[in-house]
């Protein structure tokens, strides 16, 4: 016990501020999201892609734009031993583009593409904000017009509407129109902005310069009056993007989908350029946005490939798992449970070895069962402890009478019902009913 003690507080290596490790209890709620997403996107026609987490430092900062936060000041960027610069990936549209175009998948085709896994940025840690951090994304490669778009959104609300999380979270889209129009609406807000300079924050005056935009992004209050009276990208659009955003309007309305026009929606990267959007929550604080995309019909040129019209999204995992636990009490009865249906109690030697061949025979029988076995020693009494404790519903028993007539005990230890004795085909039909209950 000393020894352990000397240890914990001298000598333990933390984790990294910033990235987290996901326990069992909270990994349950991961993967049922995760079957979710899998069923769906599948159901949707979308394939998985997995990607490197590293990548050439220069696919980001050509994607993602040299004057964005994440690239100004967010990416883990190092040298290697040849004195290569990678970065770790801080998102995941610049890699699937890279590996669609790098492995001939573009050219002349469609392609629905979906991929999960860590993203990495330097950011400040709080809650619903790490350096390690969990994107679902989607991209769908080769699709023009706003049925694509549409498509995408519906496929995001049927899955909040899985996950009971509809009423949590609302959609607000925006359009930035093509980048002619980005160009010249981009042209009137600076002209707005410098005639008003003496009342934009530091923040906004450096981004003035390197990436005006995004001051409409700005969180400060003491911005939001001046912003309400800048110039709005709606009123550049051209009549081609203002029909395209009335159709996507008219489509979400038609099925039943509210949301909320929001012409300060600019998105932090630079590469979208048609309709973007964003579903948001007021229930987690300042990190509200839970999933966030748009359309990016210039990247695939830029990144190498052949002209390729381009739309998709990315959610941010740890910020929908902690939405579904503030949200336990509706959903605990939808989670996955972990607890076992059965637990072995095995007293002494013979009976552990007898055990473990036994559990095999009943865990081929039933493929879905849940079985632990003691396997750490102890008398019956604190062996039934640990069975109550993992909250198994049976507990199976051999003890001496049971290993001299080759016979197993089941107790059910959430209710009242005598002990009973079954040879190991008479058991397996009394869990496999106990299963189907
Ligand atoms: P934010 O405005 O919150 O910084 P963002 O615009 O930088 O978000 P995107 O790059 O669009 O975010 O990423 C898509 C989603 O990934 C976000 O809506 C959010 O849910 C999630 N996300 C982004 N950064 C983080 C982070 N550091 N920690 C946890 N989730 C994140
Ligand atoms: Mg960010």
């Amino acid at each position: 016990m000393k020894t352990v003690k000397t240890v914990k507080t001298k000598n333990i290596i933390q984790r990294i501020k910033g990235m987290n490790d996901i326990l069992p209890d909270t990994s349950r709620v991961w993967q049922w999201v995760e079957c979710h997403i899998m069923r769906l996107f599948t159901a949707y026609g979308y394939g998985e892609i997995r990607l490197p987490l590293l990548e050439k430092t220069e696919l980001f900062k050509r994607s993602i734009g040299e004057a964005t936060d994440i690239v100004e000041k967010e990416m883990y960027t190092f040298l290697d031993r040849k004195g290569k610069s990678f970065t770790l990936r801080p998102e995941g549209t610049a890699n699937c583009v890279r590996a669609a175009i790098e492995n001939g998948m573009l050219y002349h085709q469609q392609q629905k593409l979906w991929y999960i896994g860590p993203m990495f940025r330097y950011e400040q840690p709080q809650e619903g904000r790490y350096r390690q951090f969990y994107q679902v994304g989607v991209e769908a490669f080769g699709f023009l017009g706003c049925c694509i778009e549409a498509e995408l959104i519906l496929m995001t609300a049927r899955l909040w509407h899985e996950l009971g999380l509809a009423s949590k979270i609302t959609l607000q889209l925006n359009s930035l129109g093509k980048p002619a129009v980005r160009e010249k609406y981009r042209d009137a807000f600076v002209a707005y902005c410098q005639e008003n300079i003496a009342n934009l924050d530091e923040d906004s005056k450096r981004r003035l310069k390197t990436n005006p935009l995004r001051i409409l992004d700005s969180k400060n209050p003491d911005l939001q009056a001046l912003l309400h009276n800048a110039p709005r990208i709606q009123d550049y659009l051209d009549d081609e993007d203002k029909q395209e955003f009335i159709d996507l309007c008219h489509i979400l309305t038609q099925a039943g989908i509210q949301f909320k026009i929001n012409p300060y929606l600019v998105r932090g990267l630079d590469y979208y350029t048609g309709t973007v959007f964003e579903w948001v929550t007021q229930d987690l604080g300042a990190q509200g946005a839970v999933c966030a995309g748009g359309r990016y019909d210039n990247l695939v040129e830029e990144l190498g490939g052949e002209p390729t019209p381009a739309v998709g999204f990315a959610m941010g995992m740890d910020r929908i798992i902690s939405l579904i636990l503030k949200s336990a009490e509706s959903n605990e009865s939808k989670l996955p449970s972990y607890h076992p249906h059965a637990f072995f109690i095995l007293a002494g030697e013979a009976a552990e070895q007898q055990g473990i061949i036994i559990a095999e025979q009943l865990r081929s029988a039933l493929p879905d069962l849940i079985l632990w076995t003691n396997c750490a020693g102890g008398n019956f009494k604190s062996q039934f402890k640990r069975a109550d404790k993992s909250g198994a519903r049976f507990a199976l028993i051999i003890g001496e009478d049971e290993l001299s007539k080759n016979m197993i005990t089941c107790k059910d230890l959430r209710e009242d019902h005598p002990q009973q004795m079954f040879n190991i085909s008479a058991l397996i039909e009394y869990l496999r009913r106990a299963l189907r209950e």
